[in-house]
């Protein structure tokens, strides 16, 4: 979402006339989206942000924003701690942002639209509505919002006409997709749209959640060719004591159920899925029974964490964190182990397989792109292959990525 987000914003301000640097000492604008996620993110921001310091005193016309999940309606705390920031805007509230970039560039507006990667992030729905016990995002980004499906579906064309060739709908609750809009079109009804503009190869959406993906939903995907077999849908937990403290709203066995559904209707699905370990009270049975869930499922891949408590959160408010950080990191450390086992297994099965990956581009003399199902693909670098859907033999494979060459057959 922040990379979707902080794409929007650099386009806004490259209609502007500024040009992106990659060296903040010759920056005149620097700007930090924040996540504020885990402890571990909100660190690395503070860590930046003193950084700095030095550089605005070296430069007072230097503008340095702060936006993103740390900041939120009361600014004064920030604005105490870190006097050197120009301006603090809440998520996607650039507004005042964008007046001072007009005001203070030198050539005006640009009228060349800048070239997107051929593998590009758009936002269909903003916030969330949910609420789950350790989450501070709903009240950092807000209620749900949903942008209106021709707005998205213009969007992507012009994306599209500027080299895009795969769009990632992005949403925090994606599922949720178009129930404040006035024609009530779900995300179901936003893909059949999108797999109709010409040019568009691949679509993909995250993040779903468990309670709210329809069976119309699941139909879609199975049914439109452009729409990739790659589900994320984040599972959090392998109990039921531990979902319900999360407050995610499903069951353990609803979940498996609904796994069990997609896999009918989409056999070649990948699915992967997000874990917390060392939420609080979690005892080491309930940590087994997440093992044992990631275990029966096999999914492709996983995203774990160890619970790190939010202020302001319902978790942070009515619970204790108690299980101690070497219990949480070993926990961490069993899932990642056992992922990679599982991981290597699934990969290991497409080795002398032909598949077709969208080529997104270039690193280290080889070519890089995605199947359907989102495995990462390395190939020799030969002809032109950038955003060209090729046919890959793999050859070798990992937990990570697989490799292999051009098909010429
Ligand atoms: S669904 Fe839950 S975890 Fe996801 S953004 Fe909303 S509150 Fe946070």
């Amino acid at each position: 979402m922040n990379k979707a987000d902080s794409k929007g914003l650099g386009e806004s301000l490259g209609k502007l006339g500024y040009e992106q640097t990659e060296v903040a000492e010759e920056a005149d604008v620097i700007v930090l989206n924040s996540c504020v996620v885990r402890q571990s993110a909100e660190e690395r921001v503070i860590n930046k942000l003193n950084s700095l310091k030095s550089l605005k005193r070296k430069r007072p016309h230097l503008l340095i924003v702060l936006t993103g999940c740390m900041v939120d309606g009361n600014q004064d705390g920030l604005k105490a701690r870190f006097p050197h920031v120009d301006l603090f805007l809440r998520p996607q509230a650039w507004a005042p942002l964008l007046g001072s970039a007009k005001a203070g560039v030198p050539g005006g507006q640009s009228s060349i639209p800048p070239a997107p990667a051929i593998s590009t992030l758009v936002n269909i729905i903003q916030g969330c509505d949910n609420f789950c016990s350790y989450c501070i995002v709903p009240y950092r980004r807000g209620r749900e919002q949903s942008r209106p499906m021709d707005e998205v579906v213009c969007e992507v064309q012009s994306l599209v006409q500027r080299g895009a060739r795969e769009v990632t709908l992005l949403g925090q609750n994606v599922n949720s997709y178009g129930h404040d809009l006035p024609t009530k079109a779900d995300l179901a009804d936003l893909l059949q749209e999108l797999n109709q503009v010409d040019g568009l190869a691949r679509i993909r959406f995250l993040t779903n959640h468990p309670k709210d993906l329809s069976p119309k939903l699941i139909r879609a995907i199975a049914r439109w060719d452009k729409v990739c077999e790659h589900i994320s849908l984040p599972v959090q937990a392998g109990s039921d004591e531990m979902l319900n403290a999360m407050r995610r709203g499903y069951t353990v066995e609803l979940y498996r159920a609904l796994v069990d559904r997609i896999r009918s209707q989409i056999p070649e699905v990948a699915l992967s899925t997000d874990i917390i370990v060392g939420f609080p009270a979690e005892t080491e049975g309930q940590f087994q029974q997440t093992l044992e869930l990631l275990g029966d499922i096999q999914f492709d891949t996983i995203h774990v964490a160890a619970y790190s408590e939010r202020p302001g959160t319902i978790a942070a408010r009515l619970l204790k964190d108690d299980v101690p950080l070497h219990e949480k990191r070993r926990r961490l450390k069993e899932v990642e182990k056992l992922q990679r086992s599982i991981a290597a297994e699934i990969n290991s099965r497409l080795l002398g397989h032909n598949v077709e990956v969208l080529v997104e581009g270039e690193k280290k003399g080889k070519w890089y792109g995605r199947t359907m199902t989102g495995k990462l693909v390395f190939f020799p670098n030969g002809a032109d292959c950038l955003g060209r859907l090729v046919p890959i033999q793999i050859e070798r494979t990992s937990p990570w990525s697989l490799q292999g060459s051009l098909d010429n057959q």
